[in-house]
């Protein structure tokens, strides 16, 4: 209990008193107001949240989720709809999880929130062999609990805190290890179609949200505690995609631009596009005889 109450005392002293800290103010309204219509325009060309809507939003502890929340209630206070938010974090039990702390910050900035706790940590240790990343199976339990815990709660969306970065590092792992040119879209049908999961942060970059979480010192809980080693395929595409932004910048825009602009035809999906069904217009044929003759 003490230590709540520490945390709880920490977060409203520290949160956001930037009173002393001019520069920092600048960069947080200049950070937050990107990221605010970046999201805004992604919840629009997707139709992300609608009138009435009960949006799920997915606290992981990580600098992404919480961003979310926070540029969700933000737009939630000048929306032209009306929906709610509630917060919802999946403790798994692993050794070390500092549970204190996302119940300590949520009630301190006065957020619905649900914890529930699962175990998937001793599931995942009994199933995957020891040395093999566990990250896999884990994310897969994750998704399954808070699928369930959506329709017991009845909201009608679940939001996840993948960014921009996220969305291009999946489809390149995809691309590499899949052989599917296919990634995270930023709104889904939950294959038994019963959940709408949406990300709202599908245009922001990982470096802004990151700069944000900074400045607005989130008490952040690593996704390490169990020992697991980050997914290295991951970091592999992550790095590959800095170094292409480093030496041409601006190239992570255009293939976030890419994946908005496909032309099936262009490809080679004979499930997306009818290339045996592809003829010549006789019309055209006609023109180039007479040119021809
Ligand atoms: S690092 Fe650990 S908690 Fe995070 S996804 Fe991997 S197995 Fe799960």
């Amino acid at each position: 209990m003490l230590i709540v109450l520490w945390h709880r005392f920490v977060y409203s002293v520290f949160m956001m008193d930037l009173s002393n800290r001019p520069k920092e103010k600048l960069e947080l309204n200049k950070l937050q107001k990107r990221l605010r219509r970046l999201t805004g325009q992604a919840i629009a060309d997707f139709n992300m949240i609608e009138e009435g809507d009960k949006v799920m939003v997915c606290l992981s502890g990580g600098k992404d989720s919480y961003t979310m929340l926070e540029i969700l209630r933000n737009l939630q206070a000048s929306a032209p709809i009306n929906f709610t938010l509630i917060a919802v974090n999946l403790d798994q039990k692993q050794p070390g999880f500092p549970e204190h702390i996302l119940p300590a910050y949520l009630e301190s900035i006065g957020v619905d929130f649900h914890i529930l706790e699962r175990d998937t940590y001793s599931i995942v240790k009994e199933i995957v062999p020891e040395g093999k990343t566990t990250c896999g199976l884990c994310s897969r339990l994750r998704r399954g609990s808070l699928y369930g815990f959506a329709e017991e709660i009845g909201a009608t969306k679940i939001a996840l805190g993948h960014h921009r970065d996220d969305i291009l590092e999946t489809l390149f792992l995809n691309m590499f290890f899949g052989g599917k040119l296919k990634s995270m879209p930023p709104k889904l049908l939950s294959d038994d179609g019963k959940h709408i999961v949406i990300r709202p942060l599908a245009y922001c970059k990982e470096e802004d949200i990151e700069a944000f979480a900074t400045i607005k010192e989130y008490p952040i809980i690593p996704c390490n505690l169990c020992g697991s080693q980050e997914n290295l395929q991951r970091q592999v595409v992550k790095d590959m995609l800095q170094k292409w932004e480093k030496e041409f910048p601006g190239r992570t825009e255009t293939m976030f631009s890419a994946i908005q602009n496909v032309v099936p035809s262009h490809l080679a999906d004979t499930e997306l596009f009818d290339f045996k069904g592809l003829k010549q217009s006789k019309e055209a044929f006609d023109r180039l005889n007479i040119i021809s003759l």
